[in-house]
């Protein structure tokens, strides 16, 4: 990366401010070379925000909501039209390709066209509970929300949640993630350009410090995050115990249960697609697989694909240095403890971005469930694969994860497809589908260590999470009979 990008500033009352503080380097991640650098926003640019946002809620909250959702309508035609120079905004501080990155502006994109159908979603209820007397139920904004971001997807992530919140009248303060904060700027310009009123979304920058003063502050009623489970634990717990509402996604160890009877050349390309794409760096990547009996043809047939994916061309970079040792870490451990690896993506290097943080295609196989490998994150293009006699066998290793983002079977029976969907532990399955993301309108959550609160965080099951349900009960005339209720 030649190229040097402007410094990230926060952003607040409609303004980018000036930075006089602390600041750090953002790396690009397939050339490490720095490219920008992000400011450690300070408690005094939290309560500005905060400030910022309770000032601009009234007017926005008062505004109808078929009225709110024409600022997205017009926010989606500038993704549109700026899809490319966003897309490539996203390929350079996160690693992931160009198309990757091209898709995940594209799912922004989905999100907001979802955010825009809310007025046919949030039209309340009405009945005349006894006579005369009319209850009815209005969905009103929560206030000042906080939306805290990870590094794997800088644009979409963050559109899961500010489409959503705002159009439903809240107003919000972003902290994306300090390693990808470059597409978080780019956002609130066009959100500014869209016609969203100042103060309506703020943003605030760095890492831990800044994420655990929004989860103190007395001004942000509701904390939405996603991230690893060790801080969505640390952040659940925090933002609940100042009796603000908490919405917390945290990490994944996705099982694919591969039956015998699987299609062998459909299986072996969503497998391979599923563990590698982004690098491996989705919360819904095959991390995993499980293969029950004879699958020896399907496994050949998964290393044939993974063969065909080629480092710095159809494979992003890991996010950081770090990222590429951990993940290294873990091959060569299960590598030591027994566990076969056929295809070896340790001490990857692609031509002319020697020192950027790239890991190839991995596939190791007979891994057993107490490896590390087996249980942990390991969030690289890296599959174990476990070996299992049947069906139940194969359950009891997914169920015994600590996680439960997606698991998926591959089977051509629908009868064991069926008994799967069933006793899989995980908020999202799929059949014969490597990566279960549920599509607009329906929402993204896991279960167990992989989620901590109620609501999920996109979709209809979001709007429980982003407003309050106004109970009303009326009464006109006199002539109506009054009970002990009404
Ligand atoms: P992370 O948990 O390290 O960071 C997430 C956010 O928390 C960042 O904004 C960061 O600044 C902040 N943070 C980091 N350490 C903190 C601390 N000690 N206290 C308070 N805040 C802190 O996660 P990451 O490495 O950026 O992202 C990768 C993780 O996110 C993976 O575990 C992945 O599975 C998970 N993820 C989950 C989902 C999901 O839907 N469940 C989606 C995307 C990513």
């Amino acid at each position: 990366m030649e190229q040097q990008l402007p410094e990230v500033k926060n952003y607040i009352s409609g303004k980018f401010t000036k930075n006089g503080h602390k600041i750090m380097d953002v790396i690009c991640p397939s050339d490490g070379k720095v490219i920008s650098t992000v400011p450690m926003s300070t408690m005094k640019d939290l309560d500005d925000a905060v400030k910022s946002a309770k000032e601009a809620f009234p007017l926005w909250s008062g505004i109808p909501i078929k009225e709110r959702v024409q600022v997205f309508y017009r926010y989606k035609t500038l993704l549109e039209k700026n899809l490319k120079e966003l897309a490539e905004l996203t390929h350079i501080e996160n690693g992931k390709t160009m198309d990757e990155s091209i898709a995940e502006v594209e799912k922004s994109i989905e999100l907001t066209e979802f955010a825009c159908s809310l007025p046919q979603l949030v039209g309340g209820e009405i009945l005349e509970v006894s006579s005369g007397v009319e209850c009815r139920i209005e969905y009103k904004p929560v206030g000042v929300v906080a939306s805290i971001a990870p590094f794997n997807f800088p644009h979409m992530v963050p559109h899961w949640t500010i489409p959503n919140a705002i159009a439903l009248g809240n107003c919000m303060i972003l902290k994306p993630s300090e390693q990808v904060p470059i597409s978080a700027n780019r956002i609130a310009e066009m959100l500014k350009e869209a016609g969203l009123p100042d103060g309506v979304f703020n943003i605030v920058n760095g890492d831990r410090e800044i994420v655990e003063a929004i989860c103190d502050h007395p001004g942000i009623s509701a904390v939405s995050f996603v991230g690893s489970t060790k801080v969505a634990k640390i952040v659940y717990k925090r933002a609940t115990s100042n009796l603000k509402r908490c919405l917390a996604l945290g990490g994944a160890k996705n099982h694919l249960i591969v039956l015998p009877d699987a299609h062998p050349e459909m299986t072996a390309n969503n497998v391979a697609a599923s563990m590698s794409g982004c690098a491996g760096q989705r919360c819904m990547a095959a991390s995993a697989m499980v293969g029950v009996g004879e699958i020896d043809i399907i496994v050949d047939k998964i290393c044939n694909e993974a063969k065909k994916i080629v480092p710095g061309e159809n494979l992003g970079s890991v996010i950081s240095k770090e990222a590429k040792e951990r993940i290294e870490r873990y091959i060569t451990e299960a590598e030591n403890a027994g566990a076969k690896v056929l295809v070896d993506g340790r001490k990857t290097s692609v031509k002319g971005k020697e020192d950027g943080f790239y890991v190839g295609p991995t596939v190791i196989d007979f891994v057993t469930p107490e490896m590390a490998i087996a249980k942990e994150e390991v969030f690289g293009p890296v599959l174990a694969i476990i070996r299992a006699k049947d069906i139940d066998e194969a359950l009891k290793i997914e169920n015994s994860s600590e996680y439960g983002n997606a698991a998926s079977v591959f089977t051509q029976s629908g009868g064991a497809a069926r008994y799967i969907m069933e006793k899989a532990s995980a908020g999202m399955i799929g059949v014969n589908i490597g990566v279960p993301v549920p599509r607009e309108p329906f929402s993204f959550g896991g279960w167990n260590e992989s989620k901590f609160g109620v609501c999920d965080i996109t979709g209809k099951s979001s709007i429980e999470f982003w407003t309050l349900q106004k109970k009303t009960t009326t009464k006109w005339n006199p002539e109506s009979k009054s009970n002990w209720m009404s």
